[in-house]
């Protein structure tokens, strides 16, 4: 109990922007989240006051920090089992667990364990320190074709630690620089990705948001578009059963994203599902639901590790993009748009558009925020979300809106909602009110 409001505290363990997220959740709960950062300039450091600097590496430091929290959780997968296990023993409440965390850690055993439930994975191979990738790759190729997928076990994200691989001389080419604990994978040829995120509390409650596309550019999240457009709602139903299985079996408490590849149906993918990741915590792919949910994923999983009841999950709206802005060039046209001018000319032109910055300082492809738009004519609110998003990432508008002359390009008539967008439309910045 925090002494102080008589409400619980949870203490989550890294400072990036999921902490700093879940903490506007908490705050909305009556409570304060503690968190543990390794640097006082993260993401959920700058907002949170109770905050203890220290690496999720350091056993003591976890040991301090989780004194006095009623459970402990996490905003990244990055915490050793072995630190989690010891912070069990020693009587404090960890989840997810270590039992379960230790899937959405190593993509080899995740494989492994999905596998032997009957679960649809894309065909795989681990291979073990040290053995020859060349002559595995050859082999696998030979039974499963080609490209073949190249993956570390562990340690990869947003796209880093995959590798494609069309042929025996590119294997050659990538084979000195890897090693490690490798897994060996098919080439899914796929419609597109989904991600079915669903949240399960200790008491063995669950509940799935609806079923969203995801849109990737060189392995990195650009998009999501809640629920998937067009979505077979048995193909969608199939997939929500998926992940509530999977955070059953594999005993998950919390958010649970499983990214998922949709597929032709075939052998290895009977429902034309094959999973492809877990993540045992607020996830990317949910981040509409901070404004598109009745129970965003921030509060739902500060729910689920309390035991509390789960909030219902239903749509908002008919549908909602989400946009990640990850940062432009440095330098050359745009760079000298500081974000503080960003965001107020975004607000002039799109002031249904929510934004959610996370404080970070700017890094080209670095990931700085998302933005979130709610209706019902899709491909205007995707080019509503893709314009804002690249607009607060470069400072340039890619439909060459002119910001100071105003309405250069023709707005659209938004048809989703009560008003129009340009019922809603602020007055001009430059343009005086009286
Ligand atoms: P990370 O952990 O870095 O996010 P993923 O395993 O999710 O890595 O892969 C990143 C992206 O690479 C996926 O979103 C997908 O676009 C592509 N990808 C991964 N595995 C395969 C595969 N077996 N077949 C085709 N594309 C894949």
């Amino acid at each position: 109990m925090d002494p102080r409001t008589g409400m619980p505290r949870v203490g989550m363990v890294g400072g990036g922007q999921l902490a700093r997220m879940t903490h506007q959740s908490a705050i909305a709960l009556g409570q304060s989240l503690r968190v543990l950062s390794i640097g006082a300039d993260e993401s959920a450091a700058l907002v949170t006051p109770d905050v203890e600097i220290g690496s999720h590496l350091d056993l003591d430091a976890l040991t301090r920090f989780a004194e006095g929290c009623d459970v402990v959780t996490f905003d990244h997968e990055h915490v050793p089992t072995e630190h989690i296990r010891s912070l069990v023993a020693a009587g404090h409440a960890v989840h997810p667990g270590a039992d379960a965390l230790q899937y959405a850690q190593d993509k080899a055993l995740m494989r492994h364990r999905l596998a032997a439930s009957g679960l649809p994975v894309p065909p795989h191979r681990v291979l073990e320190p040290d053995s020859d990738l060349v002559a595995a790759a050859i082999d696998f190729g030979a039974t499963h074709g080609w490209p073949v997928v190249v993956k570390t076990a562990r340690g990869g994200y947003d796209g880093r630690g995959v590798w494609v691989l069309d042929d025996v001389p590119a294997v050659e080419a990538v084979a000195a620089e890897l090693n490690g604990h490798l897994l060996l994978e098919s080439f899914v040829v796929m419609k597109r990705e989904l991600a079915a995120v669903v949240a399960r509390s200790p008491f063995g409650q669950a509940a799935a948001w609806p079923v969203v596309e995801t849109v990737q550019t060189d392995g990195i999240c650009v998009e999501v578009i809640a629920p998937a457009p067009g979505l077979d709602p048995d193909v969608a139903a199939k997939a929500s059963e998926l992940a509530l299985r999977i955070a059953g079996e594999l005993g998950v408490v919390g958010v649970l994203a499983v990214e998922l590849f949709e597929t032709e149906v075939s052998a290895d993918a009977p429902d034309g599902l094959l999973i492809n990741e877990l993540a045992m915590r607020p996830h990317n792919s949910g981040h509409w639901s901070m404004d598109g949910a009745v129970t965003s994923q921030f509060e739902q999983h500060l729910r689920a590790v309390l035991d509390y009841p789960l909030g219902r999950t239903d749509a908002l709206a008919p549908f909602t993009v989400m946009g990640n802005v990850l940062g432009g060039p440095d330098s050359g046209p745009g760079s000298e748009v500081g974000m503080d001018e960003r965001v107020h000319h975004l607000a002039a032109r799109f002031p249904q558009v929510k934004i959610h910055l996370y404080g970070k300082a700017f890094r080209p492809g670095r990931k700085l925020g998302h933005v979130n738009v709610l209706g019902s004519d899709l491909p205007e609110l995707r080019r509503i979300a893709t314009l804002s998003a690249s607009w607060l990432g470069t400072g340039i508008w890619d439909d060459g809106y002119e910001i100071h002359t105003g309405a250069a390009v023709p707005e659209p008539v938004d048809r989703s909602g009560t008003a129009s967008a340009s019922d809603q439309r602020m007055p001009d910045p430059t343009t005086r009110v009286s």
